[in-house]
């Protein structure tokens, strides 16, 4: 089948940044989201609806010829119908598994691959359990966290009730605090036929929870090694076509893995500009049947994330090496509104 036309759950700027390596390969795109104004609004067509919206989402299915989607917060449930309908890639049993932090981290530990330890708390008698849980930890709401949100630190068993409390009593992971050197994240690529091409391995800066910067590539044979081989495994397990990207806590030269993410990345951003095929063209690429393009770094990157408002175009692109990507957002405190990657020589 020749395709002509990619949907997209969800309008975001990981959306609008897919429909822009997208086009120039020949395709149209129409974006499923519950705001007109969407970041991808001006690539294509917007379909309102709620995601969970029967009626819409198989309106989205009949019109195009393989769906992604930009987030992960898409109701699992609700695509039962649809991917009878269409082809939809990443699988959306890897969707459903990165929904949830227990089946993810178990899921993890299946694969041979560390984690932090954890253990699921759901009630009081859970809460009893937490007794001799290794602490520091963060308790996590197992559902629907993301930037550091529905997440509580705490220091001993005693705070845990609060800040079960303070989660709204819902299913949450306690997970052990990592001590760690720094985080890395591993982006990479498989297509319908089974290859895999792996970007290099980005290193990131976290604040309150929330990606400010990237630099990249990281080169460290034996962290690249650990981290393809566990990133083979999951895309391999989910039978999995499209961008995967995992991100760990790195402590000598062991890695920990803290989640995935079933999509392009916050820290492969870079990619675009920084590899001679990015994460959004290889996302594409992978989805709708086409060759991957080579992943490996042309330059250095440093990719920071502008949080709140955009900086001054002008001002920014003094620097010469500047590349500003504004994601068409309305301003707001402590929202992701664009990036800008610097870029030098290796
Ligand atoms: P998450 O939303 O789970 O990706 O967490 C966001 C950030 O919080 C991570 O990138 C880390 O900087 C920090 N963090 C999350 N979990 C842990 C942990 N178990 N130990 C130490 N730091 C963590």
């Amino acid at each position: 089948m020749t395709i002509k036309t990619v949907g997209i759950i969800g309008g975001g700027q990981l959306a609008r940044m897919l429909a822009l390596a997208g086009i120039p390969l020949g395709y149209k795109f129409i974006f499923l989201d519950t705001y007109a104004e969407c970041p991808a609004g001006d690539l294509g067509e917007v379909i309102l609806a709620q995601y969970d919206d029967q009626e819409k989402l198989i309106e989205l299915a009949n019109r195009c010829d393989v769906l992604t989607f930009d987030f992960e917060n898409v109701p699992a449930s609700a695509l039962n119908e649809i991917v009878k309908q269409v082809s939809f890639h990443p699988s959306a049993e890897a969707l459903k598994t990165a929904q949830d932090r227990l089946s993810e981290k178990t899921l993890f530990q299946e694969l041979g691959i560390s984690t932090p330890e954890f253990l699921n708390i759901e009630s009081n008698d859970d809460i009893e359990k937490a007794k001799d849980f290794p602490f520091p930890a963060i308790l996590k709401t197992r559902r629907f966290g993301y930037d550091g949100k529905g997440q509580v630190r705490i220091s001993s068993s005693t705070e845990l009730i609060e800040a079960w409390n303070e989660l709204g009593n819902t299913a949450c992971l306690l997970e052990g605090f990592v001590k760690f050197d720094f985080e890395v994240s591993q982006v990479a690529v498989r297509d319908v036929k089974g290859n895999i091409e792996f970007y290099p391995l980005t290193e990131n800066r976290h604040e309150n929870g929330i990606l400010i910067e990237s630099n990249a590539p990281y080169v460290n044979s034996v962290l690249e090694s650990l981290a393809q081989t566990f990133t083979k495994n999951l895309l391999e397990h989910f039978d999995y076509v499209g961008v995967l990207a995992i991100e760990f806590f790195v402590n000598g030269n062991s890695l920990i893995i803290n989640e995935m993410a079933p999509r392009v990345h916050n820290s492969g951003h870079w990619t675009i500009e920084g590899t001679l095929s990015s994460q959004f063209e290889n996302h594409i690429r992978a989805i709708t049947g086409l060759p991957l393009g080579d992943t490996f770094a042309i330059c250095k990157a440093k990719m920071i994330n502008c949080l709140g408002e955009m900086p001054n175009r002008e001002e920014s692109l003094k620097d010469a090496s500047a590349h500003y990507h504004d994601y068409a957002k309305e301003p707001r405190p402590g929202r992701k509104v664009g990036h800008i990657t610097y870029l030098s020589k290796l």
